[in-house]
């Protein structure tokens, strides 16, 4: 056995760069293996849980002045070696404490400080003196005898829950039985979940098969596949073709999916396909079931892990392959704190764990195609629909040449009637939700702002009031104008709200489902209107981008895009290649098999390249006009990028934060440092915001420099005014 080291560096969750030594237990010290978890004090009088990085027998600082390890949690490290060294990149890479970055890799019943094992769940049961009784013996006492009875009539003991539901006073019974030697208690391992024999694999087409082939040809290595399959194409069952074969040779496997994918028909598919436990990751989970999940991926009982960004981080020993499904998804990147990007994430962890990785989209980023195209990544394609299913045909709508009534034009209006005269269903695509996205006076012209935002506040018919999407501010609908005083104040523009009302006044006889945030708020109102469209309860959805997600609707023959045009012109880098992932996206909900869909956008601008790779269902026409687009404004994937944010509830603080910064920087050759600027919000929520843009052609310079640099940062005296952060590779520039 090693020698204890005199030194441990140990990771404490802090915003505090760097790691903090520590002196071994004084008790009995036994060598700790990096990944364990231990108590340390840290600051005035608190303990926090922090984790051994390593054992030395140097300190930059004098003995004297450490503190002691207070306790040890773990018997064996809770973080594997492969996993441990995968984070203390990532916080190098995203600039961001260590001790912040493990904090979010571990579930909260670790981070917690409890012990790195489930609790079995308690039973109690009758002793041979308990069952000896004789049920006279109780007569008098109703409450005794009917949990007494209950136990006698079982043969191992009872749970809480049965225990509750013979009486309220079970608990005092139970601890009055065990005191007279009647009743012990013993704890109860969960059991392993039964699951179904595995199902065969429906027919495939050669594309599928292909690209299976490929997958599984490359088990043993590193490898990143990008499966770029259309809409309807069938590119689950190409993950669960390789899957299969991993879990056939006894590894594991990793699916991460976007939040809104994550459906429980999704989870249900995967463990009937494949036959096995599937261990379920995302943020609805309480704390014991998130680290149930965790802890059985990692204790290798687990096969198969799906889940969400965060799942990631989950320790897996006999890791085989990764899945990240809708790579291009916006969720797959934190958006706070630790901000990092679980897709290039999982790229990287598959390098370091010599496995495969496969990156499936419809509509893939720019920066993986980019990568497909050079030849670091794999490129797959299945360009087909299985079942000869045809794509819909796409037509634009000129709006420049023709009216609009409440956000609708003459020809999307007949195209929904057709649809409702054959029975078939319509889905209307715009990305706002509310009635209106601006309340204006007409005798004025004043419109109705956010007092602690640069926006707009947008009106919300439904619960007459007005409501501010980006800090959450409410108020009630003024019967005034507030400047003038006159009462003619009237929606602008169109919001979900209001095309869903037009729609039921141009067709009464029509049942209409909305799917919005405000539609869906309440626990099981998404299931519930998307199960009314799947038995045919519905015949127009009306819905925000919620619809482009996952979910499949047969019976949808006609898709309009209502308003096509928001995020065309838009300052932010990525919204073109938003956009036209969202369309197509929502587009491919449109007709399956036997019915042929038709998509119908409405623009004004029908010039536009997008539109027209749009027709053409050209997604790599669109996005060889796009990378050229880039390439040209040195923008990702042609650049690297870092945004340095601010914000302070006073004015000018924020800037003033960023001119020092700037001023403090001394940037090497290839790296570039923009003009600090008002974000393109500048309030929000009340505080004043505003960003710095870094750019470099090469990650190494730009690394090398902000290693430096965001370390001097905290020191600024501007800083104590502001909050800030750094965002490497964000997704937008907002
Ligand atoms: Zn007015
Ligand atoms: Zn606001």
């Amino acid at each position: 056995m090693a020698a204890e080291p005199r030194y441990y560096q140990i990771a404490v969750p802090s915003p505090l760069f760097g790691h903090f030594d520590y002196l071994p237990l004084r008790e009995n010290p036994v060598p700790l293996t990096p990944g364990t978890r231990v108590r340390v004090p840290f600051g005035r009088g608190r303990e926090v849980t922090g984790v051994v990085l390593g054992g030395s027998a140097h300190s930059a600082v004098p003995r004297h002045k450490l503190k002691r390890i207070a306790r040890v949690l773990d018997d064996s490290p809770v973080l594997p070696a492969t996993l441990l060294a995968l984070l203390r990149w990532a916080a190098d890479y995203y600039h961001h404490p260590l001790g912040e970055v493990l904090a979010t890799a571990l579930p909260a019943w670790l981070r917690e400080g409890r012990p790195a094992r489930l609790p079995g769940v308690p039973v109690w049961h009758l002793t041979d003196a308990g069952r000896a009784l004789e049920s006279s013996a109780l007569t008098r006492a109703p409450v005794q005898r009917r949990l007494w009875e209950a136990l006698v009539a079982v043969t191992d003991g009872l749970e809480a829950e049965p225990l509750g539901e013979l009486s309220t006073r079970w608990r005092e019974v139970m601890a009055i039985f065990e005191e007279r030697g009647w009743v012990a208690r013993h704890e109860r391992r969960a059991e392993s979940e039964v699951v179904p024999a595995p199902q065969p694999a429906p027919p495939l087409n050669a594309a599928q098969t292909g690209a299976i082939a490929e997958i599984t040809g490359a088990l043993d290595r590193y490898q990143c596949f990008l499966l770029h399959g259309i809409t309807g194409s069938g590119k689950t069952e190409v993950y669960l073709g390789a899957i299969e074969k991993v879990l056939a040779s006894n590894k594991q496997v990793l699916v991460l999916v976007p939040e809104i994918g994550l459906t429980p028909q999704l989870v249900e598919r995967f463990r009937r396909r494949l036959g096995v436990p599937v261990a379920v990751l995302h943020s609805g989970l309480t704390d014991t079931q998130r680290f149930a999940a965790w802890s059985g991926a990692a204790e290798d009982k687990a096969p198969l892990v799906l889940g969400t960004r965060s799942a990631v981080f989950t320790p897996m020993p006999r890791l085989g392959l990764i899945v990240v499904d809708e790579e291009h998804d916006a969720s797959y990147k934190q958006q706070e704190g630790f901000r990092y990007s679980a897709r290039d994430l999982a790229v990287l962890r598959a390098a370091r764990e010599k496995a495969p990785i496969v990156l499936g989209s419809a509509t893939p980023s720019l920066e993986s195609l980019k990568n497909a195209r050079d030849g670091s990544y794999r490129l797959l394609e299945l360009p087909e629909r299985p079942g000869a299913a045809e794509l819909p045909v796409v037509r634009l709508l000129d709006l420049r040449k023709l009216a609009l009534d409440d956000g609708l034009s003459a020809p999307l209006r007949a195209a929904v009637a057709e649809r409702l005269k054959r029975g078939e269903q319509s889905l209307l695509f715009l990305n706002r939700r509310g009635f209106a996205p601006v309340l204006m006076c007409y005798g004025c012209g004043w419109v109705a702002p956010c007092r602690r935002c640069d926006a707009r506040l947008t009106y919300h018919q439904r619960s007459s009031k007005l409501i501010c999407h980006h800090c959450g501010a409410e108020q009630l609908l003024p019967e005034k104008c507030p400047n003038c005083a006159g009462a003619e104040l009237h929606p602008i523009g169109e919001g979900t709200e209001r095309l869903e009302s037009a729609l039921a006044k141009i067709f009464p006889k029509a049942r209409l489902v909305r799917i919005d945030r405000d539609s869906t708020a309440a626990r099981g109102a998404l299931e519930g209107k998307l199960k009314a469209v799947h038995e045919g309860r519905a015949d127009i959805l009306v819905g925000t981008q919620m619809l482009t997600k996952g979910h499949d609707f047969p019976n949808v023959t006609l898709v309009g895009v209502v308003n096509a045009d928001q995020g065309l012109y838009s300052a932010e880098f990525r919204a073109a290649e938003r956009l036209f992932q969202q369309i197509l996206q929502v587009a491919g909900r449109a007709g399956r098999a036997d019915k042929p869909g038709e998509v119908l956008i409405q623009t004004w601008h029908p010039d536009h390249p997008l539109f027209a790779a749009l027709v053409r269902h050209d997604f790599n026409g669109f996005a060889d006009y796009a990378l050229a687009e880039r390439s040209e404004a040195g923008f990702p994937p042609y650049s690297h990028l870092v945004l340095l944010r601010a914000e302070s509830p006073d004015r000018g603080a924020a800037l003033g934060f960023l001119r020092a910064a700037r001023a403090k920087a001394e940037t090497p050759n290839g790296v570039q440092l923009m003009d600090p600027v008002p974000s393109p919000m500048e309030r929000r929520a009340g505080r004043w915001r505003a960003q710095l843009l870094v750019q470099s052609a090469k990650r190494a310079p730009l690394h090398e420099f902000l290693d430096g640099w965001v370390r001097a940062l905290g020191a600024l005296k501007q800083a104590r005014r502001v909050r800030w952060s750094l965002d490497v590779d964000p997704a937008d520039l907002f």
